[in-house]
């Protein structure tokens, strides 16, 4: 059936746990995209083996991660396969051991199980598909086959309370909208409309996470566009949504919409975060420092620095979810960059900067974007020049590490 397309190393991982004695799957969105007839970018693999058995099999090309949740990566030189066993929803009495327990929203679940408890911990049927390469045959316990067949997203159990349990499942049904095409079961899409404003209760950390998953996908304007659409999007980003009130499309949805294209077209187009943030970001900020000036070249020279713009920003955009401060930093550093594009002196400080491609990629999406002169990147290579006596490490002497201060140590 889609054996052929399953990348070697997994069959060779499920081989070794078969040949164990163990179970083991290949599980999630790697299924769902071969079904589709994608190639999958990763591979979640599934397995009756605990995180120690896993160990004993693997050896060392096995490492287990994770305090709580423990999961297993096997790797083959740099390419990493997560495994993880077979976990189960936790029982109430089992909840009764946390504090916060309000009842309905779900911590981790981080108790073993059994195949069928661990498809019934999954969100939605079309993610709980248990594919087995060696014998190309599908497991297939919530019926997730035929809702695949009809582009559904049906959620397993009763769909508000598995979005209640857990707010972060509405943005997940939505980013398989925007990726697939799929409709929502009305029951579905009834209980995140009414519940979208229960985002908020998820963590900023996972909220994070989910953005940079969604950027990484070359579907973020048409996930964004529904998030908007379902309530959703005010929650997590009330400053992007607010560019959803203009009748036209703002610039900041076509340069999402730029991006996505390049992802598709190009042959590597770069994860980096620093990129994915600033093109939220990079239109709206222009738009704040232009109150002060007209002048394209003087628009980042006001009183206010760019980096108290760039907190501002991201604080507006991000509702508080936490952008660590060195990405922040970095994300200063490329858009105090992009004016330089325009200037003929000092090129050299714009050629030699670590983060040159990605203010030149930043820069290429904003011109396509707002029809801009592209010829201006004529003048400028894609990629840094390397070697330059800056970074050519043999003019540098080896530094040395910095001692850690000592009240380090005794805090611990
Ligand atoms: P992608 O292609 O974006 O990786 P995915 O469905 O594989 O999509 P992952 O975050 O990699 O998403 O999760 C792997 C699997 O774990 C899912 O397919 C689903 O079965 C399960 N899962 C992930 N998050 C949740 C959740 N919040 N609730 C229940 N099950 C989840
Ligand atoms: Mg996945």
């Amino acid at each position: 059936m889609i054996r052929k397309s399953v990348h070697p190393h997994v069959h060779k991982i499920i081989h070794i746990l078969k040949d164990h004695g163990f179970q083991g799957f290949l599980v999630g969105g790697a299924v769902r995209d071969l079904l589709l007839g994608d190639q999958p970018k990763d591979y979640d693999l599934s397995t009756n083996a605990t995180p120690e058995e896993l160990k004993k099999t693997f050896g060392r090309q096995a490492r287990i991660i994770g305090r709580r949740f423990r999961l297993v990566h096997i790797c083959f030189g740099r390419e990493v396969y997560e495994v993880s066993t077979f976990r189960r929803k936790p029982s109430s009495t089992e909840r009764q051991g946390r504090k916060d327990d309000d009842g309905v929203m779900l911590w981790r679940d981080n108790e073993f199980g059994t195949l069928e408890e661990d498809a019934f911990r999954r969100d939605f049927t079309v993610n709980a598909l248990f594919y087995d390469p060696i014998t190309d045959s599908i497991e297939d316990l919530v019926g997730g086959r035929p809702d695949m067949d009809n582009e559904l997203v049906r959620a397993i159990g009763t769909p508000e309370e598995r979005v209640l349990e857990d707010p972060v499942r509405m943005i997940r049904a939505i980013k398989l909208m925007a990726q697939y095409g799929f409709k929502l079961e009305a029951e579905l899409e009834t209980a995140i409309r009414k519940n979208a404003s229960q985002i908020s209760l998820a963590s900023k950390a996972r909220l994070f996470e989910e953005i940079l998953k969604i950027m990484n996908k070359p579907y973020s304007f048409k996930t964004f566009d529904l998030l908007h659409d379902f309530g959703i999007l005010k929650h997590i980003m009330p400053g992007l949504d607010y560019e959803w009130q203009y009748e036209n499309k703002h610039i900041v949805q076509k340069m999402l919409q730029v991006r996505d294209d390049r992802k598709i077209n190009c042959n590597f187009y770069s994860n980096s975060r620093v990129l994915a943030l600033a093109t939220i970001c990079f239109e709206p900020l222009r738009q704040l420092a232009r109150i002060h000036t007209d002048s394209e070249e003087e628009i980042w020279k006001f009183k206010d620095s760019v980096d108290s713009l760039v907190r501002k920003a991201t604080f507006d955009f991000f509702h508080g979810v936490v952008i660590p401060k060195f990405v922040r930093t970095r994300l200063t550093g490329i858009i105090n960059l992009i004016p330089r594009f325009m200037m003929t002196k000092k090129r050299a400080i714009l050629l030699n900067h670590k983060d040159y491609y990605y203010a030149r990629e930043l820069f290429l999406v904003w011109l396509i974007a707002t029809d801009g002169d592209l010829s201006i990147l004529d003048r400028w290579p894609k990629k840094r020049l390397e070697q330059t006596p800056h970074h050519n490490k043999k003019s540098h002497p080896k530094r040395r590490r910095r001692r850690r201060p000592k009240h380090q140590g005794l805090s611990k």
